[in-house]
């Protein structure tokens, strides 16, 4: 008999999503499935659906803050029973044996990880097959909206705060104050740091302090810092000269948001302040786990808005205009 899955795909690169059919891989030995209930949306999503970063096949079905139930183990899984409520975040799997998944940072995995709607269906469909090594347990204290969001978004800011923050008051300031921003000005005050939330959107100043931010600045009026990191998380380019000299000596300036752009460096302020450029992608299974139990213990939840998965192109439409306050989770039907 076959099996049939039900999801949503952009059929075409830059298409609007559609009710599409398909086959699943075959339950591995090592997988689980999982009948989906929560996606949170990430602007990642968009970027894959028009292709932007050139490593979407079409059929897509997006979808990587995966919230579900399990329905379905392979033989070899030990570690799950049927009916856990599990997350699935962006690396669905990596080879295990270099030197940085031996350290649970396969995000940086030396022959690659793999990404779970790179070449793979994703979340936006009624049910996922995913390796269980690949799967977390969520904790009873985060509800399952409040989840999905972490499992990107989350672990995305997580991971930098968590490496650049050295000590209690540092001074951190979070560059786009969306999904990823409002989560990163959560973690950071709960890490301890002194937030600066920095923005286009006037509009979210009294939200960005709610969330922890202890300054909010428009971006377009920011002119000097003395930063200890500044963690970059917007989806369209900005003048990152301008970041740059926002920058305290020995500071950082971490980019994770992902617009289409390349960075163009002044030497001299890099070298005599001693300042450092970095890139960071999601995280590995340690830092998951661990921001997973700091959230649950800090309570960091994101500001949700839901909607129905049959609105999925309304949602992409809003996020898309910046109007997503500030994640919009997708409820399955
Ligand atoms: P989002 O919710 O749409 O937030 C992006 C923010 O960027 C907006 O809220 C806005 O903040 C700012 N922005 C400035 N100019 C904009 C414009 N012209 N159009 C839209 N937004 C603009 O996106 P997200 O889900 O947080 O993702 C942010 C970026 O991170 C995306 O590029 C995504 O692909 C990337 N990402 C990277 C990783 C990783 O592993 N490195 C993981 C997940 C996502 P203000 O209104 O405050 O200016
Ligand atoms: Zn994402």
């Amino acid at each position: 008999m076959v099996t049939t899955f039900k999801g949503y795909a952009a059929l075409n690169k830059g298409e609007k999503l559609q009710s599409w059919q398909y086959e699943p891989k075959p339950l591995g030995r090592n997988d689980i499935e999982i009948k989906v209930t929560h996606n949170g949306l990430c602007h990642t999503d968009l970027h894959m659906r028009d292709d932007d970063w050139n490593v979407s096949t079409f059929p897509l079905v997006a979808g990587h803050e995966v919230v579900g139930e399990i329905t379905k183990l392979g033989e070899d899984v030990t570690n799950l029973q049927i009916g856990d409520r599990v997350g699935v975040g962006w690396i669905s799997n990596s080879c295990r044996r270099c030197d940085a998944c031996l350290r649970g940072e396969e995000n940086i995995c030396r022959q690659g990880y793999t990404g779970l709607i790179v070449g793979n269906y994703g979340g936006f469909a009624d049910k996922l097959r995913v390796n269980a090594d690949f799967t977390y347990k969520l904790p009873d204290a985060l509800d399952s909206a409040s989840a999905a969001p972490l499992l990107c978004a989350g672990i995305t800011v997580y991971s930098p705060l968590r490496t650049y923050i050295k000590h209690p008051g540092s001074r951190v300031g979070v560059i786009g104050i969306g999904g990823l921003g409002h989560l990163a000005i959560k973690f950071a005050r709960s890490m301890g740091a002194e937030v600066t939330a920095f923005s286009t959107s006037p509009s979210k100043e009294t939200e960005a302090k709610e969330f922890g931010a202890h300054h909010f600045c428009n971006w377009n009026d920011a002119e000097t810092g003395d930063y200890d990191l500044l963690l970059y998380t917007g989806s369209a380019e900005i003048d990152w000269t301008k970041a740059l000299g926002l920058l305290g000596n020995d500071g950082v300036f971490c980019l994770v948001g992902l617009p289409v752009s390349t960075l163009n460096i002044p030497l001299l302020a890099l070298v005599f302040g001693q300042k450092k450029i970095a890139g960071s992608a999601v995280g590995g299974r340690r830092f998951m786990t661990e921001m997973l139990e700091f959230a649950a213990i800090n309570q960091i939840k994101p500001m949700v808005e839901t909607m129905p998965i049959t609105q999925i192109n309304e949602a992409m439409d809003k996020v898309a205009a910046n109007q997503a306050r500030y994640r919009i989770v997708l409820l399955s039907e």
